[in-house]
């Protein structure tokens, strides 16, 4: 059974002691999880050995980054290795994430590699995939995802595919207050887990979770987690606030 996963992106905001306090919160109010449950945090890299010690005795609570660079090391200032991240206590990476993509020029082939060097480091990837707003449209939503999957996961194996969460954020329903409907987020999850069943096989589009990001907060996401093919959410500001994030981690408990 593929596992229900919630994860956090903070992306550039919280200091060191805001975050502190923010993972203290969450650790407290936070429901008992279960086996097949996980929630992830992704801070900024100055956090993640703090926030990657603090929730160590968690259960079913994992620090992540939000990017590795994709190669092993070397003469690249102000990047961070996929074996960095690793070393200081996160259990994922985020790679692909459309600000990355958009902002920092991030292409297929480039995300294919910062794949690769996060599995090599034992990393599990919350692999990011999407449509502009234009594309959407158009109606060719489907085809625009299908390529950004295809090309940056499909010359892995089955088993490293084994330690890939995708991530399906339309990025029209980025920080806008849009959310996709729970139909659209149906149709595309289906889509992506019919595009892994046609490389990989049945079995595999079964066991690996589609998470739904974009404007998902406590008040939409018991409607979208109900879906047969959302498997939890990345979510950007309503993580940055105690109660609106244990409420999706509620949402997730209670589908
Ligand atoms: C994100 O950045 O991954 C995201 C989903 O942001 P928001 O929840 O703010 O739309």
């Amino acid at each position: 059974m593929r596992k229900k996963i919630i994860a956090a992106n903070w992306k550039m905001h919280l200091t060191m002691d805001e975050g502190r306090a923010l993972v203290d919160k969450i650790a407290a109010g936070a429901p008992a999880l279960r086996e097949g449950w996980q929630v992830v945090i992704a801070p900024p890299f100055v956090h993640l050995q703090q926030t990657a010690g603090q929730l160590a005795g968690q259960a079913f609570f994992a620090a992540g980054a939000q990017n590795c660079h994709h190669e092993a090391q070397g003469a690249f200032t102000g990047e961070v290795s996929a074996a960095m991240v690793r070393s200081a206590g996160a259990a994922y990476v985020i790679i692909g994430h459309s600000e990355r993509r958009m902002y920092f020029g991030e292409d297929d082939a480039l995300l294919a590699r910062k794949t690769d060097q996060a599995l090599a480091n034992g990393l599990q990837v919350i692999f990011c995939c999407g449509e502009p707003l234009e594309v959407r449209d158009a109606g060719a939503q489907n085809a625009h995802v299908e390529a950004q999957v295809r090309a940056g996961l499909f010359h892995l194996d089955a088993e490293q595919l084994g330690n890939i969460v995708i991530a399906y954020e339309p990025v029209w329903a980025i920080g806008t207050g849009r959310t996709a409907t729970a139909q659209q987020a149906q149709e595309m999850h289906a889509h992506i887990r019919s595009v892994i069943a046609g490389q990989y096989g049945d079995a595999a589009a079964a066991s690996i979770s589609i998470l739904y990001g974009g404007s998902c907060k406590p008040s939409n996401a018991a409607e979208l987690f109900a879906c047969a093919d959302v498997d939890g959410g990345l979510i950007g500001g309503a993580s940055l606030k105690a109660e609106d994030f244990l409420g999706i981690i509620a949402a997730m408990t209670a589908a």
